[in-house]
């Protein structure tokens, strides 16, 4: 049987003039993620998008599967293509429908016509639907209620479709609509959750990892690759940059009071981080801090690393407990590969006491008795860039 699948969109409905911008950045991103599984045709009317695969080799599961990763729908479903034609929609629509209703106790049917000539007015299409489920399925029971399972029939200007109800889509706006951020991302729980959650408001991610070899292995940075891969299925394709770190960290440890080593490295990282952004038209930078975390994620420490920035920091999870951000790191599936037990570079050197107070004009007098310019260009001129997609 032929199927469709339905995307609704939530905030972006409520764009107003700026309504079919959001829509056409929604529908290239999606024609995007879907174009390498076959001929889809992609269009939209009525506040929905339809994503109508043309071959019937396409694999609808995979569809569903990765359009519920698309930010900007909010609700999807998977459903039955039929003929507006009473006869045909009481017969194959149950059959399409079986597995859910062979294995509910309960359901419902509900109707939207919003081809108002159709000859069936919706509760008239609700009434011969139900019969027709109750005679090939009569082991169940109405309940409008608390239904296991919703039998929607829509009857729309071209086609009718019937399905079973919607999933939740990822929510959001359209990757693109709200600018680029550059994400700091280290192979910990907390920034790959900061750049989905960045992602999910719009902005388009790129990543910047530091790495510090021999400190840390190959082993590590693959890692890393890997959760910008994870998140690439939601943000689309990721420019990741990755930073030779390791000379500047030893010059930290031989020519800098101890205690400042951590938010000295910071700030040099957030310097080299946003040269790159400068350079590739980046315009915010994002990391995965949480307030009071640790000592360089105290209100005190992010003073000191945001006076060395000259773009907005976003840090979504500022406000998140621990707890709540290894939810989300479940749910988007990186929690599995994050606490794999490789290293960081922040974990290479680390002091025994960092400050946990520190004083921004005692950290740049720290930082200025050492002349970093050659050592940070360097970095930056060593910089590697690969792109990293999921789809
Ligand atoms: P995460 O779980 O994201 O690693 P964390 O709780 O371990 O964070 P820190 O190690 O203090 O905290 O790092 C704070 C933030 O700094 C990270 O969320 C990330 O945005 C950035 N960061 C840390 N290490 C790196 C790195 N090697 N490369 C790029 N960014 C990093
Ligand atoms: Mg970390």
């Amino acid at each position: 049987m032929k199927e469709i699948v339905l995307c609704k969109y939530g905030e972006i409905a409520l764009k107003g003039l700026n309504k079919s911008a959001f829509e056409s950045m929604m529908t290239k991103s999606i024609k995007y993620r879907l174009k390498s599984l076959g001929d889809i045709n992609i269009y939209r009317s009525q506040s929905t998008l339809y994503a109508e695969p043309l071959d019937e080799d396409i694999d609808v599961d995979e569809i569903v599967e990765r359009l519920s990763k698309v930010f900007g729908i909010v609700k999807l479903c998977r459903a039955c293509v039929l003929e507006k034609d009473m006869q045909q929609i009481l017969s194959q629509g149950p059959e399409y429908l079986a597995d859910e209703l062979e294995a509910a106790k309960t359901f419902k049917v509900e109707a939207k016509r919003s081809d108002k000539r159709f000859a069936l007015k919706s509760p008239e299409i609700c009434t011969e639907m139900g019969g027709a489920i109750l005679d090939k399925f009569p082991h169940l029971k109405v309940d409008v209620h608390d239904p296991d399972v919703t039998v929607m029939v829509e009857i729309r200007e071209e086609k009718a479709f019937v399905h079973a109800g919607q999933i939740d889509g990822a929510g959001g706006l359209p990757v693109g609509s709200s600018g680029r951020a550059m994400l700091l991302l280290s192979g910990g729980i907390d920034s790959p959750v900061a750049g989905y959650m960045i992602a999910r408001r719009g902005a388009k991610i790129s990543a910047i990892h530091f790495e510090a070899p021999p400190y840390t292995s190959d082993r590590a940075r693959m890692k890393v690759e890997k959760l910008a891969k994870i998140i690439s299925g939601y943000c689309g394709e990721i420019e990741f940059y990755c930073v030779p770190f390791t000379k500047i960290q030893e010059l930290l440890r031989d020519n800098c009071p101890e205690e400042f080593f951590t938010i000295l490295m910071r700030r040099l990282m957030m310097e080299i981080a946003q040269r790159i952004c400068e350079r590739e038209g980046i315009q915010a930078l994002v990391t995965g801090e949480s307030l009071g975390q640790v000592a360089s994620q105290t209100m005190y420490a992010m003073v000191c690393t945001d006076a060395a920035c000259r773009m907005p920091v976003f840090r979504p999870c500022v406000g998140l407990d621990k707890s709540e951000i290894v939810q989300i790191a479940r749910r988007i599936d990186t929690f599995d590969t994050s606490i794999l037990p490789y290293e960081d570079c922040c974990t290479v050197f680390t002091p025994k006491h960092p400050k946990t107070k520190p004083k921004l004009s005692e950290v740049e007098r720290a930082q200025n008795s050492f002349d970093w310019e050659p050592y940070i260009s360097e970095a930056v001129g060593n910089t590697s860039v690969q792109y990293i997609r999921n789809f």
